[in-house]
C-alpha cells in the first residue's frame, strides 16, 4: 500500500527523451512503491481546464490506463491493501464525494467509519470501504464554509473526526494545492525547483530530489509548485528539509 504525489511543472522521466505528463510522473512513483504490496491501483489528476479526472482499478499498476490529461498540473496515486472491502474497481482509490469535486486517497483504516457513515446517511455512497468516508466529511465541511469554501480547512477539521491510523491526499477541482494530513502512517515530502513530490516513501521521488520533509504525525500540509505549508494544531511549523545520502537499490 502507498501514496505518491506530484504537483509542478512538467520534468523528464529517466530514459526519456521527452517531459513526461503529470500523469506520468505519478505513474512512475506508483510502480515504485509496488514493493510494499498491494491489489489496487488508482490515480487523480487535476488540470485548470480539465477539472478532476479519476482513474482506478484493481490489479497490477501497469494494468491501470492513466488518463492523459494534458494540462494536469498535479496528481496524486495510491496503491491499495484492502482492509474494508473486497479488491474490487469500486473499492480501487480514489474515492470522490457526491459533488465529484473531490478525490482522497488513503492508507491506513478509519476505526469510527461505520458512525461516520450513519451521520452521512443523506450522502450516496459507491463502495464497501473506511475511506470513502472522509471526501463525504470533506463535501459537509466545504458545504459549511461560506463561499467556495477552503480545502485545507475542510481537511483540518475533518481530521478531528477521524479515529485510527491514516495518512490521507485530497485534491479538488479548481483549486492548485494537494492537502495531505497524516497520523501512525509515513508520509514524506520531497521539494524540487518549482515542483513539489510526496509519497510514502522517498523511494518513490529518489530519482528526482533528495530534498525530504518528513511530516509527522498529526500534521496537515498544503502543498503547491512553489513549497509546502506545515500545520500542527493549526499553528504553521517547520518540520525542515533533510538530505537523502543513501542510494536506492
Ligand atoms: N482501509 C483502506 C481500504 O481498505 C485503505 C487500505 C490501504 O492502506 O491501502 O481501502
Amino acid at each position: 500500500c502507498g501514496i505518491t504525489g506530484y504537483i509542478g511543472d512538467e520534468i523528464v522521466l529517466d530514459g526519456d527523451d521527452e517531459v513526461a505528463s503529470v500523469g506520468d510522473i505519478v505513474h512512475e512513483g506508483l510502480r515504485n512503491l509496488e514493493y510494499r504490496g498491494y491489489d489496487s491501483a488508482g490515480v487523480a489528476l487535476v488540470g485548470d481546464s480539465s477539472g478532476l479526472t479519476v482513474a482506478k482499478r484493481s490489479g497490477e499498476v501497469d494494468n491501470l490506463t492513466v488518463p492523459d490529461v494534458a494540462d494536469a498540473t498535479l496528481g496524486v496515486g495510491h496503491t491499495r491493501w484492502s482492509t474494508h472491502g473486497p479488491p474490487t474497481d469500486a473499492n480501487a482509490h480514489p474515492h470522490t464525494d457526491c459533488v465529484g469535486d473531490v478525490a482522497v486517497v488513503h492508507n491506513g483504516i478509519v476505526e469510527n467509519h461505520e458512525d461516520l457513515r450513519t451521520e452521512l446517511a443523506d450522502h450516496e455512497f459507491t463502495s464497501d470501504t473506511d475511506t470513502e468516508v472522509i471526501p463525504h466529511l470533506i463535501e459537509e465541511e466545504l458545504a459549511a464554509q461560506r463561499g467556495e469554501g477552503d480545502l485545507l480547512d475542510a481537511v483540518r477539521a475533518v481530521e478531528d473526526r477521524l479515529e485510527g491510523s491514516y495518512a490521507i491526499c485530497a485534491v479538488r477541482e479548481g483549486d492548485d494545492r494537494i492537502v495531505v494530513a497524516r497520523r501512525g502512517s509515513p508520509l514524506v515530502l520531497g521539494r524540487d525547483d518549482e515542483a513539489t513530490f510526496l509519497a510514502s516513501d522517498v523511494t518513490a521521488f529518489l530519482e528526482h530530489t533528495r530534498d525530504v520533509t518528513y511530516l509527522e504525525d498529526g500534521d496537515v500540509a498544503a502543498l503547491s509548485a512553489e513549497g509546502v505549508e506545515v500545520y500542527a494544531d493549526g499553528d504553521l511549523v517547520d518540520r525542515g528539509v533533510e538530505t537523502v545520502t543513501w542510494e536506492a537499490d
